[in-house]
């Protein structure tokens, strides 16, 4: 048997890191900067209004009221921007740049919105309600770092500083395949010794959440020749495979029968529930090879495809938040194997410690449960039992 860290590693290292790529900044979201972006402009790029009103030079105004020509309208938009002489005023909008000779704007609450004089109400300071150049952001700097994680703000400072696409660790390809003679496609119906094919979506959606393309291939029955001709020429399109079942100790065991001696490795890790794993290169395309019990998937997942695949994308934090909790209930767990067990986690106002309690049995089958959990509560190997009130590690979901 192996550790979960070793495994972990080892598919960490076989995924590798995502080749960059150059995308719009529309499908660009969620993903990681693979290089420095410097601004190509400075933000603002000019000098500009901070409010509708009016642009004057302060000392024009230095005693209110007073009454001044209105010499110019200047909208946001407007790029023939004429000088302020003194003694005038010009009508500015919000975002328009400020015109030579101007030194304040006031606001045009503070007048009477006149368009050919303005009556000016308050006086106004050098300065005022002037949006610097270069106040923001600094044409040339950098305006977003390598590793910066693309969300709505990142994205919007990368358009401001005008660019139409970015480059970004591209979204890995995985295909999901499902392995199992038992299994059916809903709506079809279920005879005896039948069941609904459930792997394939909790790892797609798993999979794309990270900001990875799934592709799903309908199940495979429990056969070698099939499975080999219908994944076999699919793999040059993918950068990982993923599959569910057929990797444990008994017969039929499609995934390990195929694969073995192919340069993909099948072993026991020191976890429950997930105990058999496989990793390894097929044709030269890296494939992970999960068990089938569904409870299995998800946790394997969290285990390992997900640090994986964030890590190849590029993210630097790819551990799920951990926290203290003390226990609700007695657990107990095998020797000798890291327990995930699904739990609920909550955490009251003024709490030092949270509390959590499992969520199900510890039966790799039971999925329903896992809808309820919003967490692992993680047994370390050199622990059989836990009693209520012990404190123990909790991955929030
Ligand atoms: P296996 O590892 O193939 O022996 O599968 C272990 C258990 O998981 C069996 O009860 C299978 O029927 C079940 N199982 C395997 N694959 C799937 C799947 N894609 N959807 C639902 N259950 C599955
Ligand atoms: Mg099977």
């Amino acid at each position: 048997m192996i550790s979960v860290d070793a495994h972990r590693e080892t598919v960490t290292g076989l995924l590798g890191n995502a080749p960059v790529t150059r995308l719009p900044l529309a499908s660009a979201a969620g993903l990681v900067l693979a290089e420095d972006v410097l601004a190509g402009v400075s933000l603002p790029p000019f000098d500009n209004s901070a409010m509708d009103g009016y642009a004057v030079r302060a000392a024009d105004v230095s005693e209110a009221p007073v009454t001044l020509p209105v010499a110019e309208d200047i909208p946001a938009g407007r790029v023939d921007i004429a000088k302020l002489e003194p003694g005038t005023a010009h009508r500015i909008m919000t975002g328009a740049p400020l015109p030579p000779g101007a030194d304040a704007v006031v606001m045009v609450e503070h007048t009477d919105g006149g368009v050919t004089d303005v009556r000016i109400l308050r006086t106004a300071v050098p300065g005022a309600h002037i949006r610097r150049l270069g106040e923001d952001v600094v044409e040339g700097t950098v305006a977003l770092p390598a590793g910066t994680v693309l969300g709505p703000a990142q994205l919007g400072l990368a358009a401001a500083v005008g660019l139409a696409e970015v480059p970004v660790r591209r979204p890995l390809k995985v295909l999901v395949v499902s392995t199992g003679t038992e299994l059916v496609d809903a709506p079809n119906p279920l005879r005896h010794g039948q069941i609904y094919e459930s792997n394939s979506i909790m790892l797609a959606s798993a999979i794309r959440a990270l900001g990875c393309e799934a592709e799903v291939v309908r199940s495979v029955v429990d056969d070698v020749d099939e499975f080999r001709a219908v994944i076999e020429p699919r793999l040059a399109d993918v950068d990982l495979l993923v599959t569910s079942g057929g990797v444990s100790a008994g017969a039929y065991e499609v995934v390990k029968d195929a694969l073995t001696g192919q340069g993909v490795e099948f072993r026991k890790v020191a976890m429950q529930p997930g105990g058999p794993q496989g990793c390894g290169r097929w044709n030269g395309v890296p494939v992970v090879t999960l068990p089938g019990n569904p409870v299995s998937v998800l946790v394997s997942f969290e285990a390992f495809l997900r640090p994986a695949l964030l890590s190849a994308m590029g993210h630097s934090g790819v551990d799920r938040q951990k926290v203290r909790a003390r226990l609700t209930e007695s657990m107990t767990s095998p020797a000798g194997r890291r327990q995930f067990r699904r739990g609920s986690y909550t955490h009251s106002e003024g709490e030092v410690t949270g509390i959590v309690g499992p969520r199900g049995g510890p039966g790799s089958h039971l999925l329903a449960s896992f809808t309820q959990a919003n967490c692992l509560i993680v047994l370390p190997e050199d622990v059989e039992s836990a009693a209520q009130g012990d404190e123990v590690d909790v991955l929030l979901l």
